[in-house]
């Protein structure tokens, strides 16, 4: 049963100390002096004032990044010194997680417990992968035709300008700022409009590490203004973008008009979650209640599309609206929550909109369909079954608690239902047959493909889409090749 969220909200045990712009080192207020509001998800109140970083002070930050790149002392430490840099910022987050956790809280909606207990320890852990890597970085020799000694030397690209969303502020700067500072680049971030506050404090500590001035400069402000400035920018070597499709086509585009430089797009998904007809039912409905309803709803790799063989779909449907009416949602910052609000009224109403659509098509409502509580951006835990390959809620990335249950007869159809879209994030796969978990495994064009398990998030484990949903990949060693310029070097073994 629900938590009530009538009452008084509970105060967030931390206090607000940063709030502009990380440029050059220094925290400093935007050029044009404009701050903008950051809300919480429960109430809708400005929780602080931010402020707003615009064309001018991507300017600003990405010649502070350019003189640290070019100058150093940054590209002149040795590897080792910086891999010992991001060691001390992971033990720093170590020792503040719980207010970095409360920050994220607040700011994003999402319960307290999940951020201290799951994602910053999952950030430290990204920090610390990544600073092993840092003094292992190394090319190859290689035995061309000809009498000649070649090798190829890994280097940093140079400025890497980085944008993140609001689902997980924390997480996505560690996949992001992580591999790029053990690769030697240095950096601009845009946070989203939506969740700035985690970023300035981490990054603060990352200062306090030792890191030099101007390697990572942090811009608060809205995508369009600032997020375009980035993409566009001349002076940015390398651009990594996480966000929506459509804002995806957009960077790709001001990059290719701008400099071409590289980018790497982490964007939208529809994942199929395959529940087959030997699978262990029980788990299979937990994991997929947890992969559609984690964060909100708000993950591009939720398990959005929830395929049930025809021999177990009753049993599948009723403990599933059975799991989703005993989902505790409430305020974030109580013991026990597992949902709090969504992030913001825009999303709020498109959820909404997403359910009322889903009803209207014809599918069978059987748990939530509406807001909860009074104020803030709260939505019950909704599950549809009977739903059909055509409808919007099985088609359109909804991104809230909403879980699309459809029923399948055979793998070759499951197979041809679950391609049958423009992206290709992650799939899960639930079944104790080797022969199908294989078949679907390689017939299934995603990027990760979780079977009997799901939202396995390690660091060493790259992640990353196919199709609409991007290209690229971030974490384990593949995310270094993001940041990493490969140079030929020949030279003859005797001069002719
Ligand atoms: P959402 O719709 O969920 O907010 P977006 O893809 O729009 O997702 O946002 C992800 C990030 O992209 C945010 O940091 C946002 O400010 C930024 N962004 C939005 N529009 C643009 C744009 N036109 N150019 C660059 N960045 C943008």
């Amino acid at each position: 049963t629900a938590v009530a969220t009538e009452e008084e909200p509970i105060t967030p045990p931390v206090q607000i100390d940063y709030t502009q712009l990380l440029i050059n080192g220094r925290f400093v207020d935007a050029a044009s002096g404009k701050t903008f509001p950051t809300l919480d998800p429960r109430t809708g109140d400005v929780i602080a004032h931010v402020a707003e970083g615009e064309a001018e002070d991507i300017n600003r930050a990405v010649s502070a990044a350019r003189k640290a790149f070019d100058e150093g002392p940054w590209p002149k430490m040795t590897p080792y010194e910086r891999s010992c840099i991001l060691f001390r910022f992971a033990d720093l987050l170590e020792k503040h997680c719980s207010e970095i956790a409360a920050l994220e809280s607040w700011d994003n909606g999402k319960p307290y417990e999940q951020a201290a207990n799951v994602e910053i320890p999952m950030v430290i852990r990204v920090f610390r992968y990544y600073a092993g890597w840092a003094d292992k970085i190394h090319g190859l020799t290689v035995p061309a035709d000809g009498l000649h000694h070649v090798q190829t030397l890994h280097e940093p690209i140079g400025v890497a300008g980085q944008i993140i969303p609001w689902n997980f502020p924390l997480l996505l700067y560690g996949w992001k700022v992580g591999p790029a500072l053990a690769c030697g680049n240095t950096i601009v971030l845009k946070t989203a409009e939506q969740t700035p506050l985690s970023a300035l404090y981490a990054s603060k500590l990352l200062y306090e590490a030792g890191l030099p001035p101007g390697v990572l400069n942090v811009v608060s402000g809205f995508g369009p203004t600032a997020g375009a400035a980035l993409s566009s920018h001349m002076d940015v070597d390398k651009l990594a973008f996480t966000g929506s499709t459509g804002t995806g086509k957009i960077v790709l585009g001001l990059a290719a008009k701008s400099n071409l430089k590289p980018v790497t797009l982490e964007l939208g998904g529809k994942s199929p979650f395959i529940v087959c007809e030997d699978a262990d039912v029980d788990k299979a409905v937990e994991l997929s209640h947890t992969a559609l309803f984690y964060n909100q709803g708000q993950s591009c790799c939720s398990g959005s599309r929830t395929f049930v063989h025809e021999s177990i779909y009753d049993e599948f449907i009723e403990k599933a609206k059975a799991r989703a009416l005993k989902r505790v949602v409430g305020d974030p910052f109580k013991k026990g929550v597992e949902q709090g609000p969504q992030i913001d009224s825009q999303q709020f109403n498109k959820i909404l909109g997403y359910i009322k659509s889903g009803i209207e098509a014809g599918a069978t409502l059987e748990a939530g369909g509406e807001k909860f509580s009074s104020k803030g951006y709260y939505i019950q835990p909704t599950v549809f079954s009977n739903v059909h390959d055509n409808m919007l809620i099985a088609k359109e990335e909804i991104f809230g608690p909403v879980q699309s249950i459809l029923k399948f007869k055979d793998l070759d159809e499951v197979i041809r239902r679950a391609n049958a879209t423009h992206y290709g994030l992650a799939a899960g796969i639930f079944t104790q047959n080797l022969d199908t978990a294989n078949t679907l495994t390689r017939a299934l064009r995603v990027g990760t493909v979780w079977i009997n398990c799901f939202f396995v998030f390690d660091a060493a484990i790259p992640f990353g889409g196919r199709k609409m949903s991007g290209h690229g990949r971030e974490k384990g060693i593949y995310g270094l090749s993001n940041y990493m310029q490969v140079k030929a070097v020949v030279t003859p073994l005797k001069n002719p």
